[in-house]
């Protein structure tokens, strides 16, 4: 039988509850304004579920836990950091690259102080903000000239305003991509100011096909790596190689667009397919563009090298203004590239690089223990067992790469699967991994060494807690 709603005046005010203890406790630990929003907003829902007919709990325990929580959640930042056990190593949503210790620490040191972000020391005058990652991009790329902006976005569409503003920049259709869904090339195209002229068809294009739409008003021939998927079967492309001849040919310039761009060949770890920016340059393309936290493993930012005379013409776009990118983007930068100088360095501390390369032992030891730990707590309500899988690199990386890993399968006994990834998700830190039939995957992968005693916490108290009622879920 249903029990009769509480009458509203039986709801606390606003300031008997401010008034009690907890409500002191509170007023000292927080700031007066979070208190006294999560207070009402309370006391308005509780007001609401009566009038709904509800019978919410509203003794002053049950208020004050509420009001606490909400203290808490509200208190909390709204960016926060999680664990990810998707072993999608770049994953966009959850914020691409975790920056290395070498970045982190350089970002703490420079943006916390006055830099010489535009000001030059040697002549006390005014300086450049582009030319502190000229040196290290130069050295490692083997371009000329280096400059860098806000995203890889940024950087193709400084690039088709800067050369092709009003001309045609011609583009095979098989690398129309988009990416992320916002990134459109037939449309960062059109915010350019460039025309699109397309050739060729999905699946084949020749060089015949560029040749012919070359016309006294092409600013560019474009090459895009098709970063996040793969055309198979009659698939015909004109490589890089072939492309440049024909730009010298024609006196244009040939730019790539790598989207990931790797620094160092992976194939050494058995992972192909991704060119290196130093291949794409030694190639002959004039301009090439990148990600810096993609596969670099770095801050968000766009890097372009190639041509000192063309990356001239990009330092005099008045775009670049608003492309900028900032100090704390430029020190995580510089850290991150400077690890680059030596390849096993790269591979020990850029987390993208280490997470990517890791020995499958490496990560099966990572999963072991993570499972062990559940074991110890949670056998008696969730079958526990550690299966080979494949992971992903992500952030439309290395299409169709898939990297040999290993998961531990959470498959709960009393509750559905569906609802423990919920509460992962919604858990502290929250933890996000995904569903594979009746079974939770973590895939080790992307675990990190430090996080794997939160995370057997986080699963544990997720596989054992009550069932969630609408009334204590708010
Ligand atoms: C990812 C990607 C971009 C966009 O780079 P952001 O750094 O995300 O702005 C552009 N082109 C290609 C080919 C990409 O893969």
């Amino acid at each position: 039988m249903k029990k009769r709603s509480p009458h509203l005046s039986a709801i606390p005010s606003v300031d008997e509850i401010l008034k009690s203890p907890d409500g002191q406790r509170w007023m000292e630990a927080y700031p007066r304004k979070r208190v006294l929003r999560a207070t009402r907003e309370v006391l308005e829902e509780k007001r609401n579920a009566i009038l709904a007919g509800d019978t919410p709990d509203i003794s002053a325990g049950a208020i004050s836990a509420h009001v606490a929580g909400r203290i808490e959640v509200l208190s909390s930042y709204k960016l926060r950091p999680l664990i990810n056990a998707t072993g999608i190593v770049i994953h966009t949503n959850l914020g691409r690259a975790v920056l290395s210790e070498f970045a982190l620490e350089n970002i703490r040191k420079t943006a916390g102080s006055y830099s010489n972000l535009e000001y030059e020391l040697s002549s006390g005058k005014r300086g450049k903000r582009y030319s502190h990652l000229t040196d290290i991009l130069v050295e490692l790329s083997g371009g000329e000239d280096a400059i860098t902006v806000n995203n890889n976005a940024a950087a193709v569409l400084l690039c088709l305003n800067t050369f092709a503003l009003g001309r045609e920049v011609v583009v095979s259709r098989g690398e129309l991509v988009e990416i992320g869904g916002s990134f459109r090339i037939p449309e960062v195209m059109k915010s350019g100011g460039a025309l699109l002229r397309e050739v060729g068809t999905t699946n084949k294009t020749r060089l015949e096909d560029y040749k012919n739409a070359i016309s006294g008003n092409t600013g560019l021939l474009l090459k895009v790596h098709s970063s996040n998927y793969q055309v198979v079967g009659f698939v015909e492309e004109v490589s890089l190689g072939e492309l440049t001849r024909l730009g010298k040919e024609y006196q244009i310039p040939v730019m790539a667009d790598l989207g990931s761009g790797s620094m160092i060949d992976l194939s050494q770890f058995g992972i192909t397919g991704e060119p290196t920016v130093q291949s794409a340059l030694k190639t002959g393309a004039d301009i090439v563009t990148f990600s810096g936290d993609k596969l670099l493993g770095g801050p968000q930012a766009g890097i372009v090298v190639g041509r000192k005379k063309l990356i001239g013409q990009l330092q005099n776009n008045p775009l670049l203004r608003a492309l900028r990118m900032d100090k704390v983007t430029m020190a995580a930068l510089e850290a991150t590239l400077t690890q680059y100088l030596n390849d096993d360095a790269a591979v020990k501390d850029v987390p993208v690089l280490r997470m990517l390369t890791q020995p499958a032992e490496v990560i099966k030891r990572r999963a072991q223990r993570i499972a062990s730990s559940l074991r110890k707590h949670i056998s008696s309500c969730a079958d526990i067992t550690i299966i080979p899988d494949q992971s992903r690199a992500g952030g439309g990386s290395l299409p169709g790469t898939d990297l040999p890993t290993y998961a531990v399968s959470v498959r709960p006994w009393h509750i559905s699967v569906n609802l423990l990834q919920e509460r992962l998700r919604n858990g502290n830190p929250p933890v996000i991994a995904r569903i594979r039939e009746d079974a939770l995957l973590i895939d080790a992968r992307t675990v990190m060494d430090r996080e794997v005693k939160s995370l057997g916490h986080c699963v544990i108290s997720a596989c054992i807690k009550e069932p969630v009622t609408e009334e204590s879920r708010s």
